[in-house]
């Protein structure tokens, strides 16, 4: 038997064991078709051309997609390097795999070169292909990893264009569709052709830094499913290390060390459901401790391309920090296979038509979402996203139409000419009569009905439709045909937006000075100008009367300052004490006696206490003599005052100070309280103080999103021996683990 076959015996013999009812028949009947056609064609590696699709079938089928898949991926390279036509293949398998072929031919002959918009061009045309059928794209990328696993044998320019595209094109394109594990392997493939060195450098120290931990993930693995066992809990633990890309461009990007990146290690814990995630969460949260702020819940709030798992770093014993993921089986079948998951169990369905609506909706969504939890990757998988605010929907004829998201028909007829919208009295969406407002989906076939009666488009189209082409072309249409009736509208619809802002037209209008300058502002020459701009939708009311208000509140707000300033000029000449007003409330007289301290060598001098450690009696402090503010005394602990960091010319300016006996003066310091969230958390803090005398200026708690709160206090104490009891009280409430001063 020779390479061909024996190769094609092993994957028939691994497909029958992911589906023991394969249709073997036809799958056979597939590679004999490309055995014939490819015939003596060679690869580069020198192995005969057939090794490709077949090794091509077999990720295919490690992704378990369905049969038409394997089929078509024998087949794939078929009407691009061979004699072999659409037809052929429609007629001798069926035209379903001819269009999967054919879709992964034409995304094969795309030439992805740098220029934006051409990419830009391409990847619509994939979204397209993805749109139509997403196991065109699936099988694309399988094409793709073979080929990068086998980039050795090509010459040193195609290695970087193909590198670089895998990086640019299909890595993110394999993200969206959630497929971790093909991703990874794509871009450490892509990455050691980009950057050799670089590559090889992580790589390396990798290696050094695991001889250093050895056995560490096997232990750790261990330990763990000790623990989870003896609490009963059924689960898979994984642990590995992560793939080099992911930790090259933390070093890289980020400029860390290998030290640094808290999760080189990552272990995962599968198990049967939801609620054994939270408890296996527990579990490790108790054997290890865990790193504050880095728990994400990912079951609670998916990723955009559904991704779910519990994630926490946490230290081990060894001081060596590591990521736990906590997942189950299912979550995990989607991580790593992500769309294509959604065929895994589709066995036996091979003549079904298999992007039936609700999957092709699931994609749909998949590609609209915007956010990304992590914005490297958002950056980088820009150019997908963009897609996401588009539709694309047919006409009659089968002409492509892109409009943004949401679009109607309205949009729709307005794309293909203004003569189209404005006649338009109906439209149909795949054969049906839909309504204006209907949102248009991806691959509707829409068309638009017409009249030469018809009355023009409604003001509220403007409302309905989502892009600007068809908003500017209803507009101008207003704009011509109706300038009378544009006034009476847009004048109803501004003295509405001004009642609803307290204010009357009458105000306006019964200065003209102020209505010149008022008109100035939005521009036009007079109210009748205005209001058929407001008319034909070119201005919206709301805006015109919001430019108004603040037109108004700025002109009255010059004549205020014109009087206060000529008020305090007047005051001054007088000789009375003057504040100029902020508009805030007045500040607080200073609290601070300026008996409480004794400075050195000068007698009543001014003195204040900084904000930046807010010192109470009984600290150790120190003076700084400002210029013209007097002297602004530290806490010696504070990093402003740390002799390391004084700056020599201002030297002589340190002073010696102490405090005084003391009086009956208080004084205001800051506390920092981080605690475990809970309800009534700030009560007890409340508690606490009011408990201790403390007086309590402000309190403000946040909860952080990793399940901690902070609370910032500034409070009132006599002195120092005071703080430390309220501090002391403090810690004890609970789930309090710190209390410490703000700065110092
Ligand atoms: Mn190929």
């Amino acid at each position: 038997m020779d390479l061909a076959h024996e190769r094609y015996e092993a994957l028939e013999r691994n497909i029958l064991c992911a589906n023991p009812s394969a249709d073997v028949r036809r799958i056979r009947a597939a590679f004999e078709y490309a055995n014939d056609h490819h015939g003596p064609q060679l690869r580069k590696s020198g192995e005969p051309y057939i090794i490709h699709p077949i090794a091509v079938a077999e990720i295919v089928n490690e992704l378990e997609l369905d049969q038409d898949s394997i089929i078509a991926a024998l087949l794939h390279d078929c009407i691009e390097d061979t004699d072999s036509t659409h037809d052929d293949i429609a007629r001798l398998f069926s035209p379903q795999i001819a269009d999967l072929v054919e879709g992964v031919t034409k995304l094969t002959r795309m030439q992805y070169t740098s220029r934006e918009d051409e990419q830009m061009e391409n990847l619509r045309k994939m979204f397209m292909a993805m749109a139509k059928d997403v196991r065109v794209i699936l099988i694309k990328l399988c094409d793709r990893l073979h080929n990068m696993r086998t980039l050795q044998y090509q010459s040193d320019k195609k290695q970087k264009e193909k590198a670089l595209e895998t990086m640019e094109v299909y890595a993110p394109i394999a993200h969206r569709l959630g497929m971790q594990k093909l991703k990874w392997e794509l871009e450490d493939l892509a990455l050691e052709y980009l950057d050799p060195v670089g590559y090889h450098d992580v790589k390396e120290e990798l290696a050094n830094i695991t001889t250093l931990h050895a056995g560490f993930v096997d232990n750790m693995q261990a330990h763990i499913e000790q623990r989870l066992s003896e609490e009963g809990v059924k689960c898979r633990v994984y642990g590995r290390l992560k793939h080099i890309y992911s930790i090259y461009r933390k070093m890289y990007a980020q400029s860390k060390t290998l030290n640094e990146i808290f999760d080189l290690y990552a272990f995962r814990v599968i198990v049967d459901d939801i609620p054994a995630c939270y408890n296996v969460l527990g579990c490790v949260h108790d054997m290890f401790k865990p790193v504050l702020g880095r728990f994400k819940d990912y079951i609670g709030t998916p990723k955009p391309n559904n991704y779910q798992s519990l994630h926490t770093t946490v230290v081990g014993r060894e001081g060596i920090p590591f990521e736990v993921q906590i997942r189950t089986w299912q979550m995990h079948q989607t991580a790593e296979y992500g769309v294509a998951a959604h065929w895994k169990y589709k066995e036996g369905m091979a003549n079904e038509r298999l992007g039936t609506e609700r999957e092709f909706e699931w994609v749909r969504k998949l590609l609209e979402s915007q956010q990304d939890a992590d914005p490297d990757e958002f950056v980088r998988t820009l150019r997908v996203d963009m897609f996401s605010d588009e539709v694309f929907v047919f006409t009659p004829n089968g002409d492509v139409k892109s409009l943004p998201a949401g679009a109607t028909p309205i949009d729709f007829a307005y794309s293909i000419h203004s003569a189209v919208g404005n006649s338009m009295t109906g439209a149909r969406v795949n054969g049906r009569i839909v309504t204006f407002e209907t949102p248009l989906k991806n691959g509707d076939i829409v068309e638009i009905i017409t009249s030469k009666s018809a009355r023009g488009p409604s003001r509220d189209w403007m409302k309905i439709c989502k892009s600007n082409e068809a908003r500017n072309k209803i507009r101008q249409w207003f704009k011509k045909e109706r300038r009378e009736e544009n006034i009476a509208t847009g004048r109803a619809m501004f003295e509405s937006e001004l009642r609803h802002l307290g204010l009357t037209l009458a105000a306006i209008t019964a200065t003209p000075d102020l209505l010149d300058t008022l008109l100035k502002r939005v521009r036009f020459g007079s109210l009748d100008e205005l209001y058929a701009a407001i008319g034909y939708g070119g201005l919206s009311a709301q805006k015109a009367a919001g430019r108004m208000r603040e037109e108004m509140n700025r002109l009255g707000r010059l004549e205020r300052q014109r009087a206060e300033h000529e008020a305090m000029q007047a005051a001054v000449s007088s000789g009375e004490t003057v504040y100029p007003s902020t508009g805030k409330a007045a500040a607080p007289p200073p609290r601070h006696s300026v008996s409480g301290i004794i400075v050195e060598g000068l007698d009543n001098c001014m003195v204040k206490f900084s904000k930046c450690c807010t010192p109470v009696p009984g600290d150790p402090v120190v003076g700084f003599i400002t210029k013209g503010y007097g002297v602004s005394i530290h806490r010696k602990d504070c990093p402003n005052a740390d002799p390391a960091r004084r700056k020599p010319e201002e030297e002589g300016r340190w002073v010696k100070v102490s405090w005084a006996q003391a009086g009956e003066s208080t004084f205001r310091t800051s506390l920092e309280i981080s605690a475990k969230d809970r309800d009534g958390l700030a009560l007890d803090v409340a508690m606490a103080l009011s408990a201790q005398k403390a007086k309590l200026n402000t309190l403000a708690a946040r909860s952080q999103p990793d399940g901690y709160a902070i609370i910032n206090l500034e409070l009132y104490v006599q002195d120092q021996r005071e703080l430390n009891g309220v501090i002391n009280k403090l810690s004890q409430i609970p789930g309090v683990f710190l209390v410490r001063r703000a700065g110092g």
